[in-house]
């Protein structure tokens, strides 16, 4: 079995994992660079050459950095997703398509496989692939059970304990997965070893105290990211305040509320505004007396600003739920639009992890680590999705596991095992 990181062994994003057992090759995520990459894209053509003799390509969830270049696959190979991930996929373009021309990228989903956790897909009777749903701060994500030529290797994608349905993460590694020989895991949080990592109940609870003193709140997050929209839901509910959604964010919450049975993720406070009601009498009344919560996107800042003119007579705040780079990193990092957005509150931002009104997507280091211990992988671990300069040889379990990466940065970290 030949295992080949194209990319991801030395940078977050742009995740591409290859393994190759006799004449069957599947492909683990296909992922773009992320924008503040200096690395140069993939083209159609360099994407034609790596996966057209693919039997498979398999995504662990939708986030870009993992699925970003899947319209570009060759029509003959497919693509496996999970039902629900496709379905929020399909809605983000359809969305899209307002302001250019996805026909490619809708194609490409409408064409795409699925996968169910726990249900193994057989690839030419050589690799049997068997997803686990994971928590993440997407809504559907899994990590594989790869097993070829008599050997067992996991590849975690991104996954975090302290979720909503994190909860089940190592008893479904003890349970369900077992001893491993080889463990491809992400390391995201091993350069981040200072951020508070906290619970995204501790989120619902902080809003909820926020609520309780101000009317109207407004909350930037990801539009996609079911557990932040859950606690910003939930914290409405117990301060009946309103749980406002423009269409688009509606429909998302539709998709989640379809798969999730659990009575938590069903959004049923939700108010949905068109941009023409802002100052509608009616709703205007009714939203100035019960107050609000709106989950917004960096793109809405003219609804905001809007929102912002109608409703006036107390002052309205921003939760800033989102990574601080957009704002403070690097300036390929920062978002103007973000920026613009953040001037519009001034004095008056809960700042993400800082305030506990963000958390990582990500497990914290602790969480790495004892997943290393519950796997056991006998052969060693291939850290992915982590920093060039953040390594898992400073950890305990580098005494414990061989760590297999190199120390050059060099795409293509080759790994024979046999
Ligand atoms: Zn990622
Ligand atoms: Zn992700």
């Amino acid at each position: 079995m030949k295992i080949t990181i194209h990319r991801g062994a030395h940078q977050i994003g742009g995740c591409i994992t290859e393994i190759k057992s006799d004449n069957a090759k599947i492909l683990i995520d296909l992922g773009a660079n992320l924008p503040d990459s200096n690395a140069k894209e993939l083209s159609e053509t360099d994407v034609a050459e790596l996966t057209q003799d693919a039997d498979a390509i398999f995504y662990t969830h939708y986030h870009g950095d993992h699925v970003g270049l899947f319209h570009l696959v060759p029509k003959t190979v497919p693509q496996y997703i999970s039902k629900g991930a496709q379905e929020v996929m399909m809605c983000k373009y359809n969305a899209l398509k307002a302001h250019g021309d996805y026909s490619k990228e809708l194609d490409a989903l409408e064409r795409f496989h699925h996968y169910e956790t726990k249900v193994p897909v057989d690839i030419k009777g050589k690799i049997r692939v068997t997803p686990y749903y994971v928590s993440h701060s997407a809504f559907e994500a899994y990590m594989f059970k790869i097993e070829a030529e008599g050997k067992t290797l996991l590849h975690t994608g991104d996954f975090r304990k302290h979720g909503y349905v994190g909860k089940g993460l190592f008893g479904t590694l003890q349970y369900f997965v077992g001893n491993v020989d080889l463990l491809i895991i992400e390391g995201t949080m091993l350069g981040r070893k200072g951020e508070k990592v906290i619970r995204e109940n501790d989120i619902k609870r902080n809003t909820v105290s926020l609520l309780k003193k101000h009317k109207y709140v407004f909350a930037l997050c990801s539009s996609t990211d079911i557990d932040r929209l859950t606690s910003f839901h939930q914290a409405c509910k117990e301060t009946n305040r309103n749980f406002l959604c423009d269409i688009y964010q509606k429909s998302v919450l539709d998709i989640f509320a379809k798969y999730m049975e659990v009575e938590l993720f069903k959004f049923n406070k939700l108010f949905t505004i068109h941009k023409l009601h802002t100052a509608n009498p009616k709703i205007k009344a009714k939203l100035s007396h019960e107050g609000f919560l709106m989950p917004v996107r960096a793109s809405q800042i003219e609804l905001i600003k809007d929102m912002l003119k109608a409703y006036d007579d107390e002052p309205a705040y921003l939760i800033y739920s989102l990574w601080q780079g957009y704002y403070k990193g690097t300036e390929k990092q920062v978002n103007p639009q973000i920026v613009e957005l953040r001037g519009l509150f001034p004095d008056r931002i809960l700042d993400g992890v800082y305030d506990g009104f963000h958390t990582s997507g990500h497990a914290d280091v602790k969480t790495l680590e004892e997943a290393c211990r519950i796997l056991r992988p006998r052969l060693g671990i291939i850290p992915i999705h982590k920093e060039a300069l953040s390594s898992y040889q400073s950890l305990d379990i580098a005494q414990e596991f061989p760590i297999i990466e190199s120390s050059e940065q060099i795409e293509n970290v080759e790994i024979v095992i046999s």
